[in-house]
């Protein structure tokens, strides 16, 4: 059987999903390369494929022009997925989603360059097409992508957790972040991640996004009644969800 030809593409990021994508260190990833075909990938090749039995696309989107770009990667390809926090939520570029001076405020003197030039909202990849999979997390979490490719492969649904992160944290024995006087989000954050942060003592900023069904006032309830300022708890989900957040 010939193997799936799979292409990489990339969008508004940091591509940090893309470098874990390429540490090929790691034996699982060198055992996937024999499974599949990598015909297009920016980073490493200059060829380009016609057909993509899989798509896996970075990045958010942020200028209208790159609605065009993705609709002809839909177009050629039969299973799209979106890999990592930026393109499967709209991350932490989403942040400029509710600022109007945010680019003076990152690049200084340099605000006005042609290539920051960003005329729309930074978007999650399915903001403008079809996703039939998402790797949640900034940077994704590799393993997590390499399952469900694997599930692809197998014909089989790949299994993505749609529980808060709470759940991970307890089945770890962690003490929670409130106890210790922090402030975190691990009951509307996607769990999948195996709750590493607030095992390391740090409280969860809902890298991998919301679940499903967020109880965002409850949020900001718990937030405020844990001693955060008002405004302050209101815009805490920001960072990572600023486009997943009911009042996007
Ligand atoms: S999800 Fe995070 S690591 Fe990945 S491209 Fe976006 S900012 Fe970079
Ligand atoms: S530390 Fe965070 S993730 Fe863990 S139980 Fe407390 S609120 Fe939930
Ligand atoms: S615990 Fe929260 S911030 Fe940390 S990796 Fe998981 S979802 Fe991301």
């Amino acid at each position: 059987m010939a193997k799936p030809k799979v292409g990489f593409f990339d969008f508004s990021s940091c591509e940090g999903c893309q470098i874990e994508l390429t540490n090929y260190g790691d034996a699982d990833f060198v055992e996937l390369l024999n499974h599949i075909d990598i015909v297009e990938f920016r980073e490493a090749m200059s060829e380009k494929a016609e057909h993509l039995d899989i798509a896996c696309i970075e990045g958010s989107f942020t200028r209208k022009e790159e609605r065009t770009r993705l609709e002809a990667i839909r177009k050629r390809s039969d299973v799209v997925i979106s890999f990592g926090a930026c393109a499967s939520t709209g991350g932490i570029n989403a942040l400029k989603n509710h600022q109007t001076d945010f680019q003076e405020y990152v690049y200084g003197k340099d605000a006005g360059a042609a290539h920051l030039q960003s005329n729309a909202k930074a978007l999650p990849i399915d903001g403008a097409i079809k996703v039939d999979y998402k790797v949640f997390g900034c940077p994704m979490d590799k393993y997590e992508f390499l399952n469900i490719i694997s599930s692809l492969l197998h014909g089989k649904t790949p299994e993505i957790p749609d529980y808060p992160v709470c759940v991970e944290c307890k089945r770890n024995e962690t003490i929670c972040r409130f106890q210790e006087g922090d402030h975190c989000m691990g009951m509307v954050a996607r769990a999948g991640c195996g709750a590493p942060c607030p095992e390391a003592g740090i409280p969860c900023e809902a890298c991998r996004g919301f679940i499903s069904n967020p109880n965002e006032a409850s949020l900001v309830q718990v937030l405020i009644e844990n001693g955060m300022p008002e405004e302050r708890a209101r815009n805490k989900s920001r960072i990572f969800t600023n486009a997943m957040r009911s009042d996007a």
